[in-house]
């Protein structure tokens, strides 16, 4: 019988119902300790990038264990304030920032934004003056390097959307060094997503340091280097440095150049939250056909968008192992009307109806992708630590999905 810390997620479906998210509080401390591990002695901040899993709860456990926040909108910011987090360690990425967006997190004393553009920073500028403040700012640098992971969760190289061209982040440094809202702290750059090799980040590394050096040299210090997110979980047997590990290599190289004493900012979001959730769903039907047998559940692409979004893997496992009968081999589906509605393919499972599965390595970018899309409520989530389980979000109800809207 699959556990979560002490409790049964058996325990836990029969209580709460399906599709039902469950968190380990442990296994993302456990997360978060191993980036700590990796900066010892060093003056680093891990801002947990919250796009991964926003729910309160999560956010409140991060906030709790000090960690600073990477937030992408308005609405991530108003969340993690109500999750108790301290604005002063709050950075703001994106390549698509409202004004209002940047006057609320201006208010908010945020630590930095992260600018994508050069347009940004003139926006930014005049925001800032308008509120008589000055915008502190890293320009987020796209180092043109491939992460060697899904082109959709790549952000790094040159035809990508996000960051300012390694060729123009001079240009873009001294043009924000003249602007009077406009005070600049550090550098950043983010290259992609479940990354799971030392070498891109390792190239990136070098990138950055040398626009270090010439920025620098311009005039302009640097008091912080982000090196962004990305770090990969093991899905499917996927083998991705530890954090610890990988960190210590690239303070090595910092060291080597003479940038190890800067501040150090790191935006893992997956890294940490994957790995700590599991989906418990129930079989409704099997389905034996002429070509796939499907083995239909309650769970779905609005619950678990990564399979039909990226062609995504996750482990699906019977919460017990039955004792009699043979595996079948079977794709597991849900219930919306799409054939992009699959969860996994080709799965041997040896299962019959009303028998529970986990669908694991569900903690980032599931819940927090979720949709109503078909109707469906959203499902719910326990947080649990120990023997405890806390209910962090009740399933959505019908009259929460028509409370927005009306006809006359
Ligand atoms: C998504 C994102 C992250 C986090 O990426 P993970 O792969 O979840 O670690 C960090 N920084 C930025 C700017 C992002 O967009």
């Amino acid at each position: 019988m699959l556990h979560v810390e002490a409790l049964s997620l058996d325990a836990l479906a029969r209580e709460h119902g399906t599709p039902l998210f469950v968190y380990s509080k442990q296994w993302m401390l456990d997360a978060l300790a191993a980036y700590r591990r990796g900066f010892e002695g060093r003056d680093a901040l891990v801002c947990y990038a919250m796009k991964a899993n926003s729910s309160l709860g999560v956010l409140r456990v991060f906030a709790e264990a000090g960690c600073g926040f990477d937030i992408v909108s308005g609405g991530e910011l108003a969340r993690v304030l109500a999750a108790g987090a301290d604005p002063a360690k709050v950075i703001f990425s994106g390549v698509g920032k409202t004004r209002d967006e940047m006057r609320q997190a201006l208010a908010a004393g945020i630590a930095c934004f992260n600018v994508e553009s050069e347009a940004e920073l003139d926006v930014l500028n005049a925001v800032a003056l308008a509120q008589k403040q000055r915008a502190r700012i890293s320009i987020r640098i796209n180092p043109n390097v491939d992460p060697k992971t899904h082109p959709y969760i790549s952000t790094g190289l040159k035809g990508n959307k996000f960051g300012v061209a390694h060729d123009r982040a001079l240009h873009a440094y001294r043009h924000a060094a003249s602007l009077p809202g406009i005070e600049v702290v550090g550098i950043d750059c983010h290259i992609g997503s479940q990354i799971t090799e030392a070498s891109p980040y390792l190239d990136a590394l070098e990138r950055v340091l040398d626009l270090v050096e010439t920025i620098e040299q311009a005039g302009i210090p640097l008091h912080h280097l982000d090196f962004g997110g990305g770090l990969g979980i093991d899905y499917n047997h996927d083998t991705p440095p530890a954090a610890d590990v990988l960190w210590k290599q690239l303070l090595a190289r910092l060291d080597a150049r003479g940038f190890g004493d800067r501040q150090l900012i790191v935006e893992p979001g997956r890294s940490l939250i994957g790995n700590a959730g599991v989906c418990v769903t129930e079989v409704l039907y099997t389905k034996p056909g002429e070509d796939k047998n499907f083995c239909i559940i309650d769970a779905a692409m609005n619950d678990l968008p990564r399979p039909a979004m990226y062609q995504a893997f996750h482990q699906i496992v019977p919460l017990a192992e039955r004792s009699a009968g043979t595996s079948t081999t079977y794709d597991v589906v849900g219930p919306i009307c799409e054939s992009g509605d699959w969860i996994g393919r080709d799965r041997a499972l040896n299962v019959v109806e009303g028998d529970l599965l986990a669908v694991l390595s569900a903690g980032a970018y599931c819940m927090s992708m979720a949709s109503n899309y078909n109707s469906r409520g959203r499902a719910a989530e326990v947080l649990v630590s120990g023997d405890r389980a806390t209910l962090i979000r009740r399933r959505e109800s019908v009259d929460d999905q028509l409370r927005a809207e009306h006809f006359d």
